[in-house]
């Protein structure tokens, strides 16, 4: 029973705002430990739960926020960036399961800590295949491109629905209820973290039972398109080939869901 814990940051326990979750902001130190915290929590779940194999993959900026020397050490850690996946680094067809953590809801989602999709500056919407997708739904995509379904999601209330709009029954762990885009009630990671690791653990007997959610897989060609906050992102964005511009907006068909994801992340370098 292999699994993939995927984690960024905008939805660890405690976080409220961007200085928490900036490399270069003095709070940074403090959440890269909380979101180790939160990720060795859903460790110790995946294991309980079942799982013979666990690997974690760093998704937030640089992908080198995650303190190994604080990280279970039955697991492996995917760090640094680029790399071909990206926020789900190491999802292949071996791999049984996924578990987001610290997740958060995609961009314009009211009440949701930190809302965005992929890049704040960058990206006003998000589209695959005429629905709205945020990171979960983009990233859970990729996961079922191989056949791996995502079973559990730990960040705010509104990532919380959102998943379960998109998977299915995928298992929850609420770590805060958002009251606005930079306000929330939280709790503390030693209640935040139990949540976590026992919907790690019931999310992998689940699975393991074999009454896990389906892998979200989407129908292909796979038509992408981004709304980018500036026009002149979208001039730049223009030089993928193939792109077809409406206003700020690029849409672009992909052959299957890593084509689309390499063209989204290769239209947001363009777009810089
Ligand atoms: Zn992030």
């Amino acid at each position: 029973m292999k699994i993939l814990i995927a984690a960024d940051m905008e939805g660890v326990t405690g976080v409220v705002h961007w200085d928490q979750v900036n490399t270069s902001h003095p709070e940074y130190g403090r959440f890269r430990r909380l979101m180790t915290g939160d990720v060795n929590a859903a460790i110790r779940g995946a294991f309980e739960g079942g799982a013979t194999e666990v690997t974690v993959t760093d998704g937030h900026a640089y992908s080198r926020n995650i303190l190994i020397e604080e990280l279970d050490p039955r697991a492996r850690l995917n760090s640094g960036t680029p790399s071909a996946l990206s926020m789900v680094q190491g999802v292949d067809l071996e791999m049984d399961g996924v578990l987001f953590v610290g997740y958060h809801a995609r961009i314009g989602t009211q009440n949701a800590i930190l809302e965005h999709t992929w890049s704040d500056e960058r990206v006003a919407n998000l589209w695959i295949n005429g629905k709205q997708f945020g990171e979960s739904g983009l990233n859970g995509a990729v996961c079922g491109h191989f056949g791996v379904p995502v079973i559990m999601i730990a960040g705010d209330q509104a990532v919380c629905t959102e998943a379960q709009e998109l998977f299915g029954k995928v298992e929850t762990a609420v770590v805060k209820w958002a009251a606005g885009r930079f306000a929330a009630e939280c709790l503390p990671p030693e209640v935040s973290q139990k949540l976590i690791q026992a919907a790690a653990e019931r999310a992998v007997r689940r699975l393991k039972a074999g009454k896990a959610p389906k892998p979200l897989q989407v129908e292909t060609p796979v038509q992408l398109k981004v709304d980018f906050v500036q026009s002149e992102m979208a001039d730049r964005a223009m030089i993928f080939p193939g792109a077809k511009r409406s206003e700020r907006s690029i849409e672009v068909v992909a052959e299957d869901m890593v084509s689309a994801y390499a063209a989204f992340r290769a239209l947001l370098a363009m777009a810089r």
